[in-house]
C-alpha cells in the first residue's frame, strides 16, 4: 500500500442529513480515505445538531470557511412546518445555505457534470453552461401591496433625516391593480461581479451577463455599469491574457445565444433569471444528481456542495432496510472540488491530482455503462448496456477503476 497523501490544513467539513448524510460517510469511506489522510474541521449541519446547538453549528461552520477557506458541504434539510413536527425542533430554523450565503457574502456557480452517453436536451450543447445567480435583492426583497381604482402610488426616496429627496409618481391607478418596490446595492452587485470575473478566470470560461438595460434605465443600467467599470478597471487585462472575454448583451440577446451556443460559458444571472434560468439549465442537462454547485466569495473562501436536496424518498427506503440506487456524483464533485482546491492553495499537487483521477474513475464508470437508477433512462450510448448498481455498489465500482 503506497502512502496516503498528506494534507496541510483541514477541509471545512459540513455534513448533512438524510439520504445524503448516508452517502457522505460511504464516499469518505470508500473513495477518499484510502488515498487520502484527511484532515477536516468537523461541523454537524445535521438537523439534530442544529436544533440542539440552536443553529449556531451552521454559524460556526461558515465562520470556520472564511478562516480556513475551503469548505465542503451535504445537503441538509430546510425546515417546514412538516420537518418541524417529524424532529420535534424548538424553531422553524432558517436554510442552512441562506445562513451561509449571508456571512460569506458569496455567489453561487452551478455546473453541469458531463459524460458521453447522457446527451443534453440541446443537442448543441457540448460543454458545461456554468449558471452563477446573484443571491440579493430585485423582488426576493420586495414590498408589494394592492391599490383600488383612484388610488396614486409613488416612488419617494428620504434622506437619513427623514427628508424627501425625489418623489415620481408610479400610477395613478384607473382600475384595482398592484404595485411592487425593489431593491440592490451598488456593495452586492460589486461582489456579484468581482465573484464571476474570478470564477471566469480561474476556470478560463467566457463571462456573458445580461440585463434588461434598455427598459431600465436606472435600475439594470446600473447592473450594467458596475460590471463594465470593475471589468475595465481590474480585470480586462487578466482576461486579453488568458484568451477569455466578457460579454455586455440585453438578458434576451443572452437567451438566444446560449441556445445556438456549444456551452462552456459562464452566465451571470441577476436573481430571478438566475431563479429561472438555472432549472432550465439543469433539467437540459439531464439529472440533478449531475450538477454540481460552489459558493464563491468575494474574497475567495470557497464552498462545495451538490445542488440537489438530501433525497427523501430514497433515505426512507434505506431506513426500511431497503436497497437503493442514489446518484452520489455530485457531491462526490463537492469532495474532489474541495480536495483540488485545497491542494492548489497548499501546494500539493498530488491532492489536486487525485481529485482529478477520481472524478475520471467517475465519468469512466458511467461511461462504461455502471449507474445509479436515475440516468439508466437518459442514457445511449453505442455498444453499451447501462446496468443499474445501488447506492453503495456504484461506489465500489468507482473504487475498482481509482
Ligand atoms: P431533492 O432531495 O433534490 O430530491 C427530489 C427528487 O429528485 C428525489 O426524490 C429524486 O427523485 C430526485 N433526486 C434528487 N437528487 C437525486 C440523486 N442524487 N439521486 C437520485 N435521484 C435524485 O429535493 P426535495 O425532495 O425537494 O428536498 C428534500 C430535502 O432536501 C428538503 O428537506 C429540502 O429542504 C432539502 N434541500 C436541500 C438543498 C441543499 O442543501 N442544498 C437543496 C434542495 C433541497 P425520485 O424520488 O423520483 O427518485
Ligand atoms: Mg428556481
Amino acid at each position: 500500500m503506497p502512502e496516503k497523501i498528506r494534507m496541510k490544513t483541514p477541509l471545512v467539513e459540513m455534513d448533512g442529513d438524510e439520504m445524503t448524510r448516508i452517502l457522505w460517510k460511504w464516499i469518505k469511506e470508500i473513495l477518499i480515505e484510502p488515498y487520502v489522510d484527511l484532515k477536516t474541521e468537523y461541523y454537524d449541519l445535521g438537523l439534530p445538531e442544529r436544533d440542539r446547538t440552536d443553529d449556531k453549528v451552521t454559524e460556526e461552520s461558515a465562520y470556520a470557511a472564511k478562516k480556513y477557506g475551503v469548505a465542503v458541504k451535504c445537503a441538509t434539510i430546510t425546515p417546514n412546518a412538516q420537518r418541524v413536527e417529524e424532529y420535534k425542533l424548538k424553531k422553524m430554523w432558517k436554510s442552512p445555505n441562506g445562513t451561509i450565503r449571508r456571512i460569506l457574502d458569496g455567489t453561487v456557480f452551478r455546473a453541469p457534470i458531463i459524460v458521453k452517453g447522457i446527451t443534453p436536451y440541446v443537442p448543441g450543447w457540448k460543454a458545461p453552461i456554468v449558471l452563477a445567480r446573484h443571491a440579493y435583492g430585485d423582488i426576493y426583497n420586495s414590498v408589494e401591496a394592492r391599490a383600488a381604482a383612484g388610488d396614486s402610488a409613488y416612488l419617494v426616496v428620504c434622506d437619513k433625516d427623514g427628508k424627501e429627496v425625489s418623489r415620481q409618481l408610479i400610477k395613478k391607478f384607473d382600475g384595482d391593480g398592484i404595485v411592487q418596490g425593489v431593491h440592490n446595492l451598488d456593495k452586492s452587485i460589486e461582489s456579484f461581479a468581482v465573484s464571476c470575473f474570478n470564477y471566469a478566470l480561474e476556470n478560463k470560461m467566457p463571462l456573458w451577463f445580461g440585463a434588461k438595460d434598455t427598459i431600465s434605465k436606472t435600475y439594470d443600467h446600473r447592473f450594467k455599469d458596475i460590471f463594465n467599470e470593475i471589468y475595465e478597471r481590474d480585470y480586462k487585462e487578466k482576461f486579453e491574457k488568458a484568451g477569455i472575454y466578457f460579454m455586455y448583451t440585453l438578458i434576451d440577446d443572452i437567451v438566444a445565444r446560449i441556445m445556438r451556443s456549444e456551452g462552456g460559458v459562464l452566465w451571470a444571472c441577476k436573481n430571478y433569471d438566475g431563479d429561472v434560468m438555472s432549472d432550465m439549465v439543469a433539467t437540459a442537462y439531464g439529472s440533478l444528481g449531475m450538477m454540481s454547485s460552489v459558493l464563491v466569495s468575494p474574497e475567495g473562501n470557497y464552498e462545495f456542495e451538490a445542488a440537489h436536496g438530501t433525497v427523501t424518498r430514497h433515505y426512507y427506503k434505506y431506513l426500511k432496510g431497503e436497497e437503493t440506487s442514489t446518484n452520489s456524483v455530485a457531491t462526490i464533485w463537492a469532495w474532489t472540488g474541495a480536495l483540488a482546491k485545497r491542494g492548489e492553495l497548499d501546494g500539493i499537487p498530488e491532492l489536486t491530482a487525485f481529485a482529478k483521477k477520481l472524478e475520471k474513475a467517475v465519468i469512466d464508470t458511467i461511461e462504461s455503462g455502471e449507474m445509479t437508477g436515475d440516468l439508466i433512462p437518459l442514457f445511449r450510448r453505442e455498444g453499451v448496456t447501462p446496468v443499474k448498481l445501488e447506492s453503495r455498489a456504484f461506489l465500489k465500482a468507482v473504487a475498482s477503476r481509482l
